[in-house]
């Protein structure tokens, strides 16, 4: 059994990324899902509700606990004796900033590689700025969020409009 972590902004979370969550905890057996604090985008759902979102989206899946993290994900990575760091690819664009981000990752932790995980087809055109621009303008989203969390994402987003 080894431990990764999934960095992302879960701005909210998706059933993108429920699907890399789902695939890497049963590679790993314990996966961390670390919301990331320093992000220069302001985020529309708090880090309260972005960590009770997950927390209630995942509560089934075996051997996942979320929690939030600021600062270097490679140092991060080192404090929590991770052995990798898990990235959803979804189209050529996101593999070119991510081969990026791992080799530099590695240089600060060479201990830690990054795992990549290609989109479901099905998913690949989904991310958290499609799901907040539909909830937004009224859509339905479901299908496209986690049902445990439909209503409270729903709800959140239609009030903004
Ligand atoms: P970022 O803020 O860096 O875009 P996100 O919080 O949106 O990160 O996502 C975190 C991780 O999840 C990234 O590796 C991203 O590529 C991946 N991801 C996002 N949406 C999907 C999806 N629909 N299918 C697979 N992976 C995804």
């Amino acid at each position: 059994m080894s431990l990764w972590i999934y960095p992302g902004s879960f701005d909210p979370v998706t059933v993108g990324h429920m699907n890399i969550i789902e695939r890497a905890a049963s590679l790993s057996g314990r996966l961390i899902v670390a919301v990331l604090r320093n992000t220069g985008r302001s985020p529309i759902f708090t880090m309260e509700e972005r960590l009770e979102l997950l927390r209630l989206a995942t509560s089934g899946i075996p051997g996942v606990t979320v929690e939030s993290f600021g600062g270097l994900l490679a140092e991060y990575a080192r404090l929590r004796g991770a052995s990798a760091v898990v990235r959803g690819v979804r189209r050529a664009s996101d593999y070119e900033y991510e081969t990026q981000m791992a080799l530099m990752n590695r240089r600060i932790n060479p201990g830690m590689d990054t795992i990549f995980l290609p989109a479901e087809p099905a998913y690949a055109p989904l991310s958290s700025t499609v799901v907040r621009d539909v909830g937004m303008l009224g859509g339905d989203l479901t299908g496209l969020v986690p049902d445990a969390i439909l209503d409270r994402v729903q709800k959140k987003l239609r009030a903004m409009n």
